[in-house]
């Protein structure tokens, strides 16, 4: 048998951190299977689905890099097709249709309450033929009365619903539109769905499928429900606590890497390995070893793995996804050194792309001000001979190298008789603008000389300035 998964996610919002780690389970699988992996956007609910969620989705999936290999398909084009069907279990009376309004209904759900019983359809309409013609009415699926249903969930083991438990679902409502459960149920069969990888959430939807599916002569998939995601606190995942859409990972500076090395351990392990390269994870990958309790988000790891990413991926791979950042802040990278030689220095420095882009443009360029504290601690009158003597010792490197840069400021501090720390503080927050920075050597290797010059002169003009005052 061919294996096929699917992601399935109704476009209500954006991509977020359960949904994209459902997606990558199933992902995982069908690739570590060789089979293949379908993206299905189940936009029948159509007052809460909108087009930016459609497209948050698959900006999400693309990414992450979860290509799919079918689809995307969309619930709304296919609704001939669940027609049809429904009139196809109403012809062999497997369905029928349900003229209960819903105050009958909302009546007969009060008593059953007040009873302490479960709110279930009773079968009202299930072998009535008095049809009336001029009513509304809803299509209901004739749920077999007796047996069990039974699922070999892949996570959660074996499971045992007894048909007495479920209730004839309506599968078409009054108004024509079909519902959901019987929309996926025709989706799996027609996609040719083997594994169902999705969320605990619809555990309960499983077994009334189960019966759509057997109704229409359907195969019954494998299921695997994944359990939920928490917050570090132990509650529900929101956006409480912090960032819970994909993108927002983006906006933030994270490696699309780490996000799913970060998702696949959350709930999935192999031995105590923490890192794994998507090739790993595919190698790996299997629904068995997915844990069944619910994890909890721990954003200080997502950051550790960020940093590994960041210092550990082709310096080409993370430089593309550092420009982005850049991009956003409008600064242009012609002109200045090699993002890649940027990233080399800088990696180590920061949580995450968006930092490193913050504090790496005076790369590519000119600040407005000094920091104002630095400046103030740093570029002082006494700085002055300081820098007018680095200035010169650096103009006169002859081959532009960190060692000899390195030299440079070394014979300027020589000279004046002082540490390094006098001709360097200065000179740092001179040419950076701040006093933070790497090592000068390597800092000044990535700016041209004419560019360390003009920023000597613009601290020294800073500095007369400060004196006139
Ligand atoms: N559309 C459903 C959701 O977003 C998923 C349905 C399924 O995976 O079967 O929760």
């Amino acid at each position: 048998m061919s294996v096929v998964t699917r992601f399935a996610p109704s476009p209500t919002g954006y991509l977020h951190v359960g949904g994209a780690r459902t997606a990558l389970y199933s992902w995982l699988y069908a690739k570590s299977q060789g089979g293949e992996f379908v993206l299905r956007i189940e936009d029948t609910d159509l007052e809460r689905s909108t087009e930016e969620a459609k497209q948050a989705i698959l900006d999400g999936m693309q990414w992450l890099g979860l290509t799919w290999d079918k689809g995307p398909y969309y619930q709304t084009e296919r609704f001939d097709r669940y027609k049809a069907l429904i009139q196809q279990l109403l012809d062999e009376g497997k369905a029928y249709k349900c003229f209960m309004s819903s105050e009958e209904l909302d009546a007969i759900r009060e008593e059953q309450k007040a009873k302490g019983e479960k709110p279930r359809y009773p079968g009202t309409w299930r072998e009535r033929t008095d049809h009336p013609t001029d009513q509304p009415y809803a299509i209901r699926f004739k749920n077999p009365l007796e047996g069990t249903v039974v699922i070999n969930d892949h996570i959660r083991g074996k499971i045992e619903i007894s048909n007495s438990e479920l209730d004839d679902l309506i599968i078409q409502r009054s108004d024509g539109s079909p519902t959901y459960n019987f929309c996926v149920v025709v989706d799996d069969w027609d996609m040719a769905v083997s594994h169902v990888v999705r969320g605990e959430d619809h555990i309960n939807n499983t077994p009334r499928q189960i019966n759509i599916l057997k109704a229409l002569g359907a195969p019954i998939p494998e299921y695997a429900h994944v359990s939920m995601i928490l917050g570090d606190d132990g509650k529900k995942l929101s956006k409480r606590h912090g960032a819970v859409s994909v993108m927002q990972y983006r906006d933030d500076g994270f490696l699309p890497q780490a996000v799913l090395n970060y998702l696949v351990r959350l709930g999935w392990s192999h031995g105590d390995q923490e890192i794994f390269s998507v090739d790993e994870m595919i190698e790996y990958f299997s629904l068995d070893d997915i844990g069944q309790s619910a994890s909890a988000f721990n954003t200080e790891k997502l950051i550790w793995l960020n940093q590994h990413y960041m210092k550990s991926l082709p310096a080409s791979e993370v430089a593309t996804r550092a420009k982005w950042h850049f991009d956003q802040m409008n600064v242009d990278l012609g002109g200045g050194p090699a993002l890649e030689a940027v990233i080399a220095i800088q990696a180590d420095r920061v949580k995450t792309l968006k930092e490193l882009a913050e504090i790496s443009t005076y790369f590519y360029q000119d600040f407005a001000d000094f920091d104002e504290k630095a400046a103030k601690k740093h570029l002082r009158p006494v700085a002055k001979q300081a820098l007018q003597t680095v200035k010169e010792t650096l103009m006169a490197v002859e081959t532009w190298s960190p060692e000899h840069i390195g030299a440079a400021i070394n014979q300027a501090a020589d000279s004046l008789g002082v540490g390094m720390g006098k001709v360097g503080m200065p000179l740092r927050v001179a040419v950076t603008g701040s006093g933070n920075s790497p090592s000068l050597d390597i800092t000044l290797n990535l700016l041209s000389k004419e560019k360390i010059a003009e920023r000597i002169d613009k601290a020294l003009t800073f500095i007369a300035n400060r004196e006139n005052s």
